[in-house]
């Protein structure tokens, strides 16, 4: 061999020998207008800085020692998540808890926490923006995502089981409306009739389909900001979505929930989840002719005896309805029964002949 060819082999050896910055992040880093709003942590590390010393070690011996020492365990990825993985598992913890046990006190509890740490504090909602991953297939990474990866895990599991548990009690932006219900005076809302809020509750889908297509066709991310205003806790935008948020605001004075029940994108794509809901609830068979739950649901989500389980948030009210001795029918007739044949039989009158309950009280639906 020449001296030149073996002078050529040697570089042709050290260039193979020497890392030649392998980016592996996969995934496009997250849009600037992305990375303040909603939707949890951002995804992609930055790829890791040249490293100084390579230079003096072309041979990459060094290198590989540096790697072999840094192999991180989950222990290492978890500890710096610890304290906002652990709390945002104690308030969805909590959420279950008041979710079951059906109480009224507790739900409100749990509705101003949803608003004062998930919004204002933390900003974390799940948006749209979590289905434009999905179409790109691009999700955090697990480095810093897992509070997202628990949060949204729980929306989608809690409602395939339950329902829309996560629009009832969670979302900060349908918890801040729901307070905003429930302490402005009765007398300034308006009820659109049912014939126009049936219709109204499907303009949401449409908007759900038309925005996940405009985003197909021209990835322009920050578009979440004009069809949804969970970006208000940021308290971040221009002069024209301040102006688009005080209007909804205004018009949910009037209109209860308005964007919840009408609008929301996500609270679609949760209603398609729970058509597959699993422990839906339950109905007595005197639901069919009985109305009283269907006057007390205020998301328009019971229809005679049949629960509409895409618009229902699992609010609780027509449950503890439900459950009530005192206001049910179900529980009231046989009671209105045995005072009536104690009655007739007190004063020797022929003992009335009913319908047998079992009959009436045939049994229960989801
Ligand atoms: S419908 Fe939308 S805004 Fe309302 S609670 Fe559900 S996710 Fe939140
Ligand atoms: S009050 Fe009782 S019977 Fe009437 S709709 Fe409600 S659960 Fe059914
Ligand atoms: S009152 Fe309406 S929204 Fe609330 S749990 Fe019952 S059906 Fe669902």
């Amino acid at each position: 061999m020449t001296r030149q060819a073996l002078t050529l082999a040697l570089l042709l050896a050290g260039w193979l020998a020497v890392p030649h910055g392998a980016q592996g992040q996969p995934g496009p880093p997250p849009p600037v207008e992305a990375a303040a709003p909603v939707g949890g942590p951002t995804d992609s590390a930055a790829p890791p800085a040249p490293d100084a010393a390579a230079a003096d070690d072309p041979w990459g011996f060094e290198d590989g020692e540096a790697e072999d020492a840094k192999v991180e365990t989950i222990g290492d990825i978890l500890r710096p998540q610890l304290m906002d993985v652990s709390l945002t598992v104690a308030f969805l913890s909590f959420a279950l808890v008041s979710f079951f046990l059906k109480s009224k006190p507790l739900k409100y509890v749990t509705l101003v926490m949803a608003v004062g740490y998930l919004g204002i504090m933390k900003s974390q909602l799940v948006s749209i923006t979590d289905l434009f991953r999905l179409v790109d297939m691009s999700f955090p990474s697990v480095r810093d995502g897992v509070t997202w990866y628990v949060f949204t895990g729980f929306t989608v599991v809690s409602t395939a089981l339950f329902g829309r548990v996560y629009c009832g009690r969670i979302c900060a932006f349908g918890a801040f409306t729901q307070l905003m219900d429930a302490t402005l005076p009765a007398r300034l809302r308006v009820e659109p009739p049912r014939w126009l809020e049936k219709r109204a509750s499907y303009v949401k889908y449409g908007l759900l389909l038309a925005t996940v297509v405009y985003y197909m066709a021209t990835k322009h991310f920050a578009v979440y900001r004009y069809v949804e205003p969970f970006w208000m806790y940021t308290r971040s935008a221009d002069v024209v979505l301040w102006s688009m948020l005080a209007t909804l605001l205004v018009a949910t004075v009037f209109v209860r929930n308005l964007y919840c029940r009408f609008l929301c994108p996500v609270g679609a794509t949760l209603g398609l989840i729970s058509l597959a809901t699993v422990f839906g609830i339950k109905r007595w068979s005197e639901c069919k002719s009985c109305k009283i739950c269907q006057k007390t649901c205020e998301w328009g989500a019971i229809e005679g005896p049949r629960i509409i389980k895409a618009e229902c948030v699992r609010c609780d009210d027509c449950e503890r309805v439900y459950a009530d001795q005192s206001k049910c029918p179900h529980w009231l007739i046989p009671i209105i029964r045995q005072k009536k044949i104690a009655e007739a039989t007190a004063a020797g009158r022929p003992v009335p002949q009913f319908i047998p309950l079992d009959r009436v009280q045939g049994g229960k639906g989801g």
